[in-house]
């Protein structure tokens, strides 16, 4: 007999349709009922095979046998102020990792995690404090999608972000593979222009993703673009200098339909100053892409600083004259930990629920 654990067992949510059909196949069953169970999965949100009435008993239990299907573990949510919702969930080996949900009147956009931990170590970040525990599997990923769609109930989960824990780019089969299931009709069925993998700029892996048949938008962590000061606060810049990035950026413009979008984290006395604008009006100058600034969030046990209102318009008005549009992110979350990285290293005790049957 083959237990749970078995290695003939295959996690449902890490297979496309197409690789769910084979399968099924493969078990001498019909590609009716393979769209069936996908159906149950993605369309009515049902997570156990014995709930799936219109299987005979046999199937079902086969189905049990051969194929393991569960999302993460909620161990605790936080609401904001501002509506905003940070899960901090348990997968099956006890790691912890994070998602935010940031729901608005009809729809909703999700912050995903794709590494437990993160290997980069850049210096104002709580995830790159906890260093890398491991990859998220693809049915890791994706549970995360269903586990918010179950949350939000009639609301649409409209935009799926890369900018939990975890550089997305470090983990490039399984996060590809997820997007595969997140855009496929018969699965999730978002929109790839609703999807963002952001990077702290993994230059072959970004050259890899701009010759994939799948085109998400891709956000870029600039935070700094001196040499000398984004390799003292992202060590990945000492491998892929700025200028090297640039040009890979430039050449996946011209692969994709997307502009690409810069994320900056404004910090007080280090990347605001007038050296900082001319290298940003420099870099930014001849491109076709976006700006997104956000301010500092604060991160316990890191000696930062997040600039005041009036610092930060100062920095945004000379910055004015960029073609490129700007937007301030309001650091979202702020009061429940908002910084991803901050809840999963932190003790939090772990509460029972439903989730752990695995
Ligand atoms: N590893 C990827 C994606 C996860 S980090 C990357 O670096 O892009 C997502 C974003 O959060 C990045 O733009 C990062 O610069 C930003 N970030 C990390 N720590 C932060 C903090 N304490 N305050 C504000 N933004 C932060
Ligand atoms: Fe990793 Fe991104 Fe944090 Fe850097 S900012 S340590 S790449 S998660």
């Amino acid at each position: 007999m083959i237990s749970a654990q078995s290695p003939e067992v295959i996690n449902f949510l890490d297979l496309t349709p197409e690789e769910f059909h084979k399968a099924i196949q493969e078990l001498g069953q019909s590609k009716f009922r393979a769209t069936q169970i996908l159906d149950w999965v993605y369309d009515k949100n049902i997570y156990d095979f014995q709930e799936m009435l219109n299987l005979s008993k046999d199937l079902r239990t086969l189905l049990k046998q051969r194929f393991r299907l569960f999302l993460p573990k909620v161990i605790e949510s936080f609401k904001s102020a501002d509506g905003s919702v940070k899960f901090l969930l348990e997968l099956w080996d006890n790691s912890r990792i994070e998602m935010i949900l940031m729901p608005s009147e009809k729809s909703a956009t999700l912050c995903i995690s794709s590494q437990v931990g993160c290997s980069r170590k850049c210096k104002f970040c709580a995830t790159g404090k906890l260093g890398l525990t491991r990859n998220l599997l693809t049915s890791e990923i994706i549970g995360q999608i269903l586990l918010a769609r179950k949350y939000i109930k009639n609301r649409k989960l409209t935009n799926v972000v890369f900018m939990g824990m975890g550089e997305p780019l470090d983990n490039y089969e399984n996060v590809v593979q997820a997007v595969r299931i997140m855009t496929h009709e018969k699965a999730i069925n978002l929109s790839s222009r609703k999807i963002t993998i952001s990077t702290s700029g993994v230059i072959p892996k970004i050259k890899l993703l701009a010759n994939e048949d799948i085109k998400v938008k891709l956000a870029v962590s600039l935070n700094a673009v001196i040499d000398s000061k984004r390799n003292e606060i992202m060590p990945i810049n000492k491998i892929f200098p700025l200028a090297d990035l640039k040009k890979t950026l430039l050449d996946f413009r011209h692969s994709t339909a997307y502009k690409v979008t810069y994320e900056y984290v404004m910090i007080k006395k280090f990347n605001i100053g007038n050296d900082d604008v001319r290298a940003l009006l420099k870099f930014l100058g001849d491109q076709s892409c976006k700006l997104n600034l956000i301010a500092w969030n604060p991160v316990e046990g890191l000696d930062y600083e997040a600039p005041n209102e009036k610092e930060i318009e100062e920095f945004k008005a000379k910055l004015a004259q960029l073609q490129c549009p700007i937007i301030q992110r309001d650091s979202r979350g702020n009061d429940i930990n908002g910084a991803c990285g901050q809840l999963a290293g932190k003790n939090i005790e772990r509460k029972e629920g439903d989730h752990g049957k695995y």
